[in-house]
């Protein structure tokens, strides 16, 4: 893949478009982690420095063309004007006269965010004329594009794949560094090498498993995922999380794994409680023997330090989705011993997913504790599927 570096690209004095992922996490208006808005300075920065005036295109969760309030930019532009220690420009205009004029009115160094992308349903339209209307809007405001949305490269959106026709281009810092990352985890990893998956859906992980199976010396389940696992294998589950339709395939995984030699490790205890609530009192059982009316929402001690010797035994980890519901204090105990075995990984460990990346930081672990944290959650997933991902291409000259 031969992506343009942003040294590459001359950007000295230029307009630039710069789609980055500033899609972060906000419970009543204030944002919970600014790990992504972080993750997004490096290029931005160099931007400025290089005397550039920056048009920024970003999104907010799936406002679906709608203009969701709560769904606003306006609150990341001024945690981005913080942390950048300059004053960001904000237009609640997407496509316009208006805007055209506030952008060409930038000076050097100057920084933009146009409101949520995702306002306008062109953006996420299937029909490529819809979403060639606002990618031609958007290149109007620039020289040149940035690509440094991680987190949306698996998406064929105006802004991050359509764009990238219309202007010379190159990758930004967060793009490029991801890209590396997600290279040695796919390319050669050192061995042995584990992977561990939880998180809410097991549909979600399905490819992941079914790409890495062949490539991973270890394989180990957590999360509300782990329970289409258990009722594969004909346990009673309760009333956790389960996916019915997915059960065939896991059974095929399953078969397939053990053809490979692959170990797939499942708890062998399990933290569980009458409700899906903070409160709701918690009780350590065997995976064989979850009450009909209780639901897990951790995995249990024990095997909570399986996973982590098993991880700690590896020099390549990737680890996506929390073990439990960490979001409750009483469900983060799985979470926290998985990650600190991370830590304590001798090669290289990667956290991918915006849900795990915001767990890590919540438990009271550092970034740099980490071989490295990966801002996108579904396109990181998608790449270790062996997919094409259509932000990426559109970038490759
Ligand atoms: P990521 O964003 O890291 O890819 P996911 O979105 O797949 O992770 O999953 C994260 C969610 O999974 C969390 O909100 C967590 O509460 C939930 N989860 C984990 N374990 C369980 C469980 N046993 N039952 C229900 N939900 C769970
Ligand atoms: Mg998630």
């Amino acid at each position: 893949m031969n992506i343009p570096t942003l040294e590459s690209l001359d950007v000295r004095g230029k307009q630039v478009l710069l789609r980055c992922d500033l899609n972060v996490p906000l419970k009543d208006g204030v944002i919970t982690d600014d790990g992504r808005i972080r993750a997004s300075l490096p290029t931005i920065s160099y931007l400025v420095e290089q005397g550039a005036s920056v048009v920024i295109t970003a999104h907010l969760g799936r406002p679906k063309g709608e203009r969701k309030p709560e769904l606003s930019l306006a609150p990341i532009a001024i945690r981005l004007s913080e942390l950048l220690g300059q004053s960001v420009k904000f237009s609640p205009e997407i496509v316009g006269e208006s805007v055209l004029a506030q952008a060409q009115a930038l000076t050097a160094g100057e920084v933009l965010l146009l409101e949520n992308i995702r306002y306008e349903a062109a953006e996420t339209s299937k029909d490529e004329s819809e979403r060639l209307v606002l990618a031609t809007a958007l290149a109007s405001y620039a020289d040149v594009f940035v690509s440094d949305g991680f987190g949306a490269v698996h998406r064929k959106h105006a802004s991050v794949y359509d764009v990238a026709k219309l202007l010379p281009h190159a990758a930004g810092y967060l793009v490029a560094a991801e890209v590396e990352v997600l290279k040695k985890l796919t390319d050669n990893p050192e061995r042995p090498y584990g992977v561990v998956l939880g998180g809410a859906k097991v549909s979600d992980k399905i490819g992941v498993i079914s790409n890495l199976l062949d490539k991973v010396n270890v394989l180990a389940i957590g999360g509300g995922m782990l329970f289409t696992f258990l009722a594969a294998q004909g346990k009673e589950i309760g009333t956790s999380l389960v996916e019915v339709e997915s059960i065939p395939t896991v059974l095929e995984l399953l078969g397939r794994a053990k053809e490979l030699g692959v170990d797939i490790l499942l708890p062998t205890d399990i933290v569980v409680a009458p409700a899906f609530s903070a409160e709701s009192p918690a009780t350590l059982v065997s995976a064989d023997a979850i009450p009909h009316d209780q639901m897990g929402l951790d995995i249990g001690p024990e095997s909570a330090a399986a996973f982590a010797s098993a991880i700690k035994s590896c020099q390549t980890v990737f680890w996506n989705g929390p073990m439990g519901v960490f979001e409750f204090a009483a469900f983060a105990a799985g979470t926290k011993t998985v990650a600190q075995a991370l830590t304590e990984v001798p090669g290289i460990s990667v956290v991918g997913g915006g849900d795990s990346a915001a767990a890590v930081r919540k438990l009271g672990f550092n970034d740099s504790d980490f071989g490295y944290i990966s801002t996108g959650g579904g396109a990181s997933l998608e790449y270790l599927e062996g997919k094409e991902l259509p932000g990426l291409i559109a970038l490759q000259n």
